[in-house]
């Protein structure tokens, strides 16, 4: 029964000292690519993601359809500016891409301060602030600045030119596979389209990026499916392609802002009630620190497709402060230095808990369940010792032998018991090296349903 080599940590960040400074380090790398929906940007970064995890790229053509949904043209960039009447540049993409509408059209003209405004974008009152705007799906072009910016520039003609180009090419996603014991897969998603902002969702790729990393030479149960894939079209075009193997997803989470300095937030499935939802708030309940669960709402990331009614996956989202409940979100405050290096660890050391309880909730059967067994005598206690033994995981024994009748999972016993879930799987370890427990056989299982 054992995971090995190496099992997965509960709720252990002494297990990761370095994690988030690696984070950050990754985080700090991607920063500059210019990122969209398609194009150059996606590709270099599954390009640097394939450094350190074997990340397959996939490449689908535009036009291409998908449900109700179509692949657009490939958008590039390569420079964007306005300049002045003396020819400085006073917005410039190439000191900072937000200052571009990403998939603008190309534009090269001369305009009166009056014409250009239409065009311009900043956030009043954010004043230092550059906002983050798409002009995806119509033919439109601007350029985004801070409104400190726009009240330096006097009336009077600029040049404004965007050199970018929209033509049929591809769009990119990048997937990784990690083959375990049963076809039956977790899905891990990150979307991959945004530019240079960090919490969205630079920490959801990287984060996701290292827990492939991490889950790569392990022996697991089940398949991990990871995707890397732009925010929407990229989901919904995987799921297109991908629809003969929907069927093997039996938990699913989608990764976004997980480096601010907020809580932790889950945001369940449709369903409410699967088991990544009850996993997930049995994690956040066991980590003793402030969060919130949060119920479904067709809204916020690519759950929304994976959730829509004609897959309806067990697909939550892991998140600290969700999308749009933080000043900084779509805006150039989403930057490095916003960037929480013991959140990130906390949040890679959440994800790869859900992981232990998913790879870890087994039902069991008590072998000599008329009445408590003698526990001193099999020297239970003496094994429990060796873990770091305290109250709750003595507890924890008498709990996991009360429950163990064939029809209570390990993650329904954490849920009726309040008792940690790491320290129940250590319990059950100990029994079944006792002889006194054994694992439901997966068939008994089924008919338990
Ligand atoms: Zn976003």
């Amino acid at each position: 029964m054992a995971v090995g080599p190496g099992s997965i940590p509960y709720l252990e960040a002494s297990a990761h000292p370095d994690v988030g400074a690696e984070l950050l380090g990754a985080i700090e790398s991607l920063y500059p690519i210019c990122r969209s929906i398609t194009g150059d940007g996606v590709r270099e970064t599954l390009n640097i993601l394939k450094r350190s995890v074997p990340i397959e790229l996939r490449e689908i053509p535009t036009g291409t359809p998908a449900f109700d949904w179509t692949v657009p043209r490939e958008w590039n960039i390569r420079d964007a500016y306005i300049k002045d009447a003396s020819g400085n540049r006073v917005v410039d993409f190439r000191s900072l891409n937000l200052h571009v509408v990403n998939y603008s059209i190309p534009v090269k003209c001369r305009l009166s301060l009056q014409e250009l405004r239409p065009h311009l974008h900043t956030l009043p009152e954010r004043p230092d602030w550059v906002p983050y705007r798409t002009a995806y799906y119509r033919d439109d072009w601007g350029f985004c600045l801070t409104h400190r910016q726009l009240m330096a520039m006097p009336e009077g003609e600029y040049e404004v030119c965007i050199d970018s180009s929209l033509q049929d090419g591809h769009l990119s996603y990048g997937e990784i596979l990690i083959k375990g014991e049963t076809d039956d897969v977790v899905l891990l998603s990150a979307h991959i389209c945004h530019p240079s902002l960090c919490n969205d969702n630079l920490s959801g790729i990287t984060l996701a990026t290292k827990i492939a990393q991490t889950l790569l030479p392990l022996n697991l149960r089940y398949s991990y499916r990871f995707i890397f894939a732009p925010a929407t079209i990229g989901s919904i075009v995987w799921l297109s392609q991908n629809e003969a193997i929907v069927k093997h997803i039996k938990h699913g989470l989608v990764l976004a802002c997980l480096g601010d300095a907020g809580k932790s937030t889950y945001k369940q499935s449709r369903r409410g009630n699967a088991e990544i939802d009850r996993a997930a708030a049995v994690v956040l309940r066991d980590s003793k620190q402030d969060h919130r669960v949060d119920a479904f709402l067709p809204y916020g990331y690519d759950e929304r497709q994976y959730c829509s009614p004609g897959f309806d996956l067990p697909v939550g989202s892991l998140m600290r402060t969700p999308n749009g409940r933080f000043p900084e979100y779509h805006t150039s405050g989403d930057n490095i230095a916003f960037m929480d290096v013991g959140s990130l660890t906390d949040s890679f050391v959440k994800v790869l808990s859900l992981i232990h309880v998913l790879e870890y909730n087994r039902t069991y059967i008590n072998l000599n369940p008329k009445c408590e067994p003698q526990l001193g005598r099999r020297g239970v206690y003496r094994a429990l010792s060796d873990r770091k033994a305290d109250g709750e995981r003595e507890l924890a024994l008498l709990w996991v032998l009360n429950q163990s009748d064939g029809r209570h999972s390990l993650l329904d016993i954490a849920e009726r018991s309040g008792i940690s879930f790491g320290a129940l799987r250590d319990a059950a370890e100990v029994l079944m090296d006792t002889g006194l427990l054994a694992e439901q056989s997966r068939g008994l299982d089924q008919n338990a349903g």
